[in-house]
């Protein structure tokens, strides 16, 4: 059986012409009650012909992964912790600003970059996602909040679990099928792509589908970058913006670069006229995050002062920048975080709730 959601508008028109002998229609056709109407019940589509009804239900299936846990914070972050066909897991989160609601998604099971901040970083790659599992994220999530009635998603970003460009053709592949005119026709401005830069495949954003870009700077300088970011040490700085400037970027649009904030570590004004100097105030907006502090992380959060300092200073000196403040802190909203806590306490399969209640400041729905 194929999953529905493996395949894109353009796929589908194929299987239906080679596979099943039928026309292309057949792909606006299911397209439109699978990704409009969300409704997965064949025997129900019935501008679908027999025949063609009975040849999808032998060959496609709709199954998403299963939240096996979900947490609100008192921002209104809301946290899920998906399941897969084959028990693996991954977690995405929804976070509420002003009128968005955006679903921030994982492209891997884990990680292989290692950044030293991040917390999915210790975990190790496990594998990646099948496009499949990337939109079944949203639908899932999709379908959670319109049964209870709650705001929709409007915007998504790739900056969950995992690097997306080192899953590039199933994050492509997924990339189209939220932009699908026929399917869930979400906007370009309405999707970010973010990457830690894995340089070779930056160099090939000019056939993916455009959507913004991210980028993990969180230092102008190489010593500190490779610290933080061992990737760094394979595409220094020079690398990284050598591809930056072949990414083909509408007009008006701008690329945003990611800073982690990071106390006694990239927070000083060396590390501030550095980065100024780096970005020279190219088409770019600053995203400061300050570090959001997990059991046993190594980094501090600076104070609210430097916070304050750093942005401003940046403003100052011509550069747009806003302050990113962390979300969920109370329901472990950083990237890893929930999935390695249930892990730890072995909840996999346990259905006691007390146990799984014990989880720091998670408040339980189901
Ligand atoms: S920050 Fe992103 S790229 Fe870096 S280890 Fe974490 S998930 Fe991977």
């Amino acid at each position: 059986m194929i999953s529905f959601f493996d395949l894109t508008f353009k796929d589908f028109q194929d299987y239906a012409v080679d596979e099943m002998k039928a026309s292309k229609f057949l792909a606006s056709q299911a397209f439109d009650w699978v990704y409009r109407k969300k409704n997965f019940e064949i025997d129900s589509w019935l501008n679908v012909s027999k025949k063609n009804r009975e040849l999808l239900k032998a060959r496609f299936h709709f199954n998403l992964p299963e939240i096996i846990w979900f947490g609100e914070s008192k921002d209104g972050t809301r946290k899920f912790l998906l399941r897969m066909g084959d028990n693996e897991s991954i977690e995405c989160v929804v976070i509420p600003a002003k009128e968005r609601r955006t679903l921030c998604l994982s492209s891997q099971v884990g990680c292989a970059i290692g950044c030293t901040f991040c917390h999915t970083g210790t975990q190790g790659l496990t594998r990646n996602l099948k496009t499949s599992e990337i939109v079944g994220q949203y639908m899932k999530v999709s379908l959670w909040l319109e049964e209870r009635n709650l705001r929709p998603i409007s915007n998504m970003v790739y900056m969950g679990q995992g690097e997306p460009l080192h899953n590039y053709e199933k994050v492509k592949k997924s990339a189209e099928l939220f932009l699908e005119p026929k399917g869930l026709g979400i906007g370009q401005r309405r999707i970010t792509l973010s990457t830690s830069g894995l340089v070779p495949k930056m160099e090939q954003l000019f056939e993916f589908p455009p959507v913004n870009i991210a980028i993990s700077l969180h230092s102008a300088k190489n010593d500190v970058r490779s610290e933080l970011m061992p990737i760094n040490k394979v595409y220094n700085l020079d690398r990284l913006f050598n591809a930056i400037k072949k990414i083909p970027l509408k007009a008006s649009r701008r690329i945003t670069y990611e800073y982690i904030l990071i106390k006694d570590l990239n927070d000083s004004k060396e590390d501030l006229d550095a980065l100024v100097t780096l970005l020279n105030r190219k088409e770019s907006k600053v995203n400061i995050i300050p570090f959001n502090e997990y059991p046993d992380s190594k980094f501090k959060r600076p104070s609210d002062e430097t916070i304050l300092w750093f942005n401003e200073s940046l403003n100052e000196r011509g550069l747009t920048s806003t302050i990113r403040i962390s979300k969920g802190d109370d329901i472990l909203a950083a990237c890893g975080q929930l999935k390695s806590e249930y892990e730890k306490k072995n909840l996999w399969h346990s259905n006691k709730q007390a146990e799984i209640e014990s989880l720091k400041g998670i408040q339980i729905f189901r």
